[in-house]
């Protein structure tokens, strides 16, 4: 028993120390490195990637960076949006709903790909 609890019983300062290495940009080792020292005086155990990643996951940072990536999508939908000719209709070879050239019934990704040329000889 003990070790591992050790790890959700830090104190608020040091997972600050944590979450603010990770705003600088260090990846997850280099956090376990710079604060190594830190860890094994409170807790006594030594740090690891895996607990500076916990950590971070803990706080919703983890969470944060999905949203990056939705808000990305987002960006790309709207790119489309402004293209003039390009609607948004189900595409009926991969059945996904594409952005979609007006005149086209399929999207740019299946056009480029073999079973196009299969779903073109059936229509
Ligand atoms: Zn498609």
């Amino acid at each position: 028993m003990g070790h591992q609890s050790n790890t959700w019983n830090l104190s608020d300062q040091f997972k600050q120390k944590v979450l603010d290495s990770f705003e600088d940009g260090l990846t997850a080792k280099e956090v376990s490195i710079k604060l190594y020292d830190d860890y094994l005086r409170e807790t006594g155990c030594t740090l690891n990637r895996n607990i500076c990643i916990g950590i971070k996951f803990r706080a919703g940072k983890c969470i944060k960076s999905n949203n990056n990536h939705n808000f990305s999508y987002q960006r790309k939908n709207k790119l489309y949006e402004e293209l003039e000719g390009f609607v948004l209709r189900k595409c009926l070879c991969c059945h996904r709903e594409q952005w979609i050239e007006e005149n086209f019934r399929i999207c740019t990704t299946c056009k480029q790909s073999e079973s196009f040329r299969f779903a073109s000889s059936i229509l």
